[in-house]
């Protein structure tokens, strides 16, 4: 029993006011949740003071030391106790939370850090002489000190987590750490291509050494992120993308993104921010795989820096304590705005292929170094193509000559003019690749890669518009089908008659093709039936109807394809070639290869060791 009160059994819970050191050390589990999240919260903190230059160590992966300085507007003598209180914020009044311009707004970040480790803060406004300093050490505020500074602000964060052991434990190695701290450096730089940033380790102690560095970039915005993408991502990047810029119902979208000949085997490279706060927002990466779906398949993600932009009004960021995630109001604005941005500019980016793509053609071009086996390149499928015989031609030089000329399908067409992108078709060489004479260089067509691009862009038209024309085969084709693939075969059925496919039960776990999509001319069905199999087994069901519908028009598109191996006329070519130029996004085939390669006549110079 209770021994002020009889008649309160002991074990019963009594509720209690926290106090203020035991509300900041839980707050601080969710802001500062590791040295990259403390430097994360002080960088943002600079950036709200308008800093032009920001400059970061850290030692031993920031477990024992953590320094942010900047040239921003400082605080003043008589606010520093105050920035240091939990809940105090100079960012917004309190009175509308919806409508917040700045990084910061929670006024946790100070005094959390200040209840975990060891915390100094050395500030000094413009007007004042002098600047002042104060220390909090696991949530005891020291005395305030007068100090000499320069004007802005350095935080010191020494032995973070001292104060609760416990969560030292659940920190990784310091690489890992540092690892993790350079890539929230690399968002917030993304962001703030105005600001200069130096990112240091000092674990050896003195200056250090230089991890990351970005001078401040001038000039208009886009130069400007453009710039900073170039230093972040590389030059590779920064000549192998295009530019985004986009609005929808007063929602913007601007920044770069890679054509998808340049791509990576992971999401590692996928950079989005909204209001200029870098996120990690699931519902923004789905709508960026969308639309990337139509050009990249089998794992391969584009690499884009993508800034969306509105009124605070319309988009929560205060769902998250450390802000990674936000909430739109109205998210299919935000999707909408990021599928139609990126296609749009991937469409005006027409036929580009990637420089990376001219590159390794280049490679594959240069003279083989003789004790090194012959290098082989890899392009679209039929890869034993013309290149490869380029190798063969230089190891055995006579008989690889006959060879060559004997396989020229077609003789030089003199009549169209080389002045079109694409240039002139001058012959078709081992059945599948038109050479074409630009005014200034010379193109490369894969024809099969080629025409299934064309064929599955008229295909997305036709299902754009009434569905796809479908054709009645003279005598049905009927395949044999195991169980499962019949139900799932006929499950699509519906769907299927919109892309021109009609099929019926017939009997047992036989189907019936009926109609094959017009455009396609004459097919294999079976073959494409299998085919669209593999595709529906593959698509989860968890994709959108739009994503599912590409993927199944793209292996559509691959059986109208001229297939390698057809002999093609010069009138043929050269359509070929016109419509290519006139076709959005037919620099590369359905999985993201490039559909052509072009060599200047500069590059057939170096070559041949004319320059
Ligand atoms: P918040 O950023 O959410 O306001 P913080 O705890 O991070 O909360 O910071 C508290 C206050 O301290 C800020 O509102 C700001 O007035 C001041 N402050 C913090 N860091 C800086 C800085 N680098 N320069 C100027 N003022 C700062
Ligand atoms: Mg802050």
């Amino acid at each position: 029993m209770n021994a002020e009160n009889p008649n309160i059994p002991l074990d019963r819970p009594v509720i209690r006011q926290l106090d203020d050191a035991a509300a900041n050390r839980i707050a601080a589990g969710e802001v500062v949740e590791r040295p990259s999240s403390a430097i994360k919260e002080l960088v943002e903190n600079a950036i709200d003071a308008r800093a032009t230059r920001i400059d970061i160590s850290y030692a031993d992966g920031g477990k024992t030391l953590i320094r942010v300085t900047d040239d921003g507007h400082g605080i003043p003598h008589d606010q520093m106790i105050l920035a240091l209180s939990r809940h105090a914020t100079s960012k917004i009044d309190g009175s509308d939370l919806l409508n917040i311009h700045t990084f910061g707004f929670r006024g946790e970040a100070l005094p959390s850090m200040g209840a975990v480790g060891r915390l100094t803060i050395t500030s000094r406004v413009a007007e004042a002489d002098i600047g002042s300093t104060i220390t909090v050490n696991g949530g005891d505020i020291g005395l305030l000190k007068p100090a000499p500074a320069t004007v802005g602000t350095a935080v010191e964060l020494r032995d973070l987590f001292h104060a609760t052991p416990a969560r030292l434990k659940f920190l990784r190695t310091d690489r890992s750490e540092a690892g993790a701290i350079l890539d929230v450096v690399k968002r917030l730089a993304m962001a703030e291509p105005h600001v200069g940033f130096t990112l240091r380790d000092v674990s050896g102690g003195g200056e250090g050494r230089i991890v990351f560095r970005a001078d401040p970039e001038n000039g208009e915005l886009f130069a400007a992120m453009h710039g900073r993408l170039r230093k972040i991502l590389g030059s590779e990047f920064a000549e192998n993308c295009i530019r985004v810029d986009a609005e929808r119902e007063g929602m913007t979208l601007t920044g770069y993104a890679s054509l998808p000949t340049y791509s990576r085997g992971a999401a590692v490279a996928q950079y989005i921010f909204v209001n200029g706060r870098p996120v990690k927002d699931k519902a923004l990466l789905g709508a960026l795989r969308a639309a990337y779906s139509d050009f990249l398949h089998g794992g391969r993600y584009p690499v884009v820096a993508l800034f969306v932009e509105c009124d605070p009004e319309r988009v929560d960021v205060n769902v998250h304590p450390a802000k990674a995630e936000v909430r739109f109001r109205e998210p299919g604005v935000a999707r909408g705005l990021m599928v139609s941005g990126l296609r749009h500019a991937l469409a005006e980016g027409g036929h580009r292929a990637s420089s990376t793509v001219a590159n390794a053609t280049l490679g594959a071009f240069r003279a083989p170094d003789a004790s090194q086996p012959p290098r082989q390149y890899q392009m679209d499928r039929p890869s034993q193509g013309a290149i490869r015989t380029a190798y063969n031609a230089q190891s055995g030089f006579g008989e690889s000559i006959a060879d060559y000329s004997g396989r020229v399908e077609t003789p030089v067409i003199e009549d169209t003019p080389t002045d079109h992108p694409l240039g002139a078709a001058r012959a078709q060489v081992h059945e599948n690749y038109i050479i074409a004479q630009t005014t200034d260089g010379v193109v490369i067509v894969d024809q099969h890669a080629a025409h299934e691009r064309l064929v599955y862009e008229k295909l997305k038209n036709q299902m754009a518009d009434n569905g796809v024309a479908a054709q009645a085969l003279l005598i049905p084709e009927i395949i044999e089908l195991s169980d499962a693939d019949c139900a799932t075969l006929m499950d699509a059925a519906t769907e299927l008659s919109r892309f021109g496919l009609t099929i019926e039960k017939f009997g047992g776990n036989a189907v019936a093709i009926r109609e094959t999509p017009a455009i396609l001319g004459e097919v294999n069905a079976t073959a494409m039936i299998r085919d669209i199999l593999d595709e529906l087994a593959d698509l989860s069901q968890t994709q959108t109807v739009q994503d599912r519908l590409e993927a199944i028009l793209s292996r559509v598109a691959c059986h109208g394809s001229i297939r390698s191996g057809r002999i093609m006329r010069g009138e043929e070519m050269n359509a070929l070639l016109r419509e290519m130029e006139a076709t959005p996004h037919s620099g590369q085939c359905n999985h993201g290869r490039p559909t052509y390669v072009e060599l200047k006549l500069s590059d057939i110079e170096r070559l041949f060791g004319r320059t």
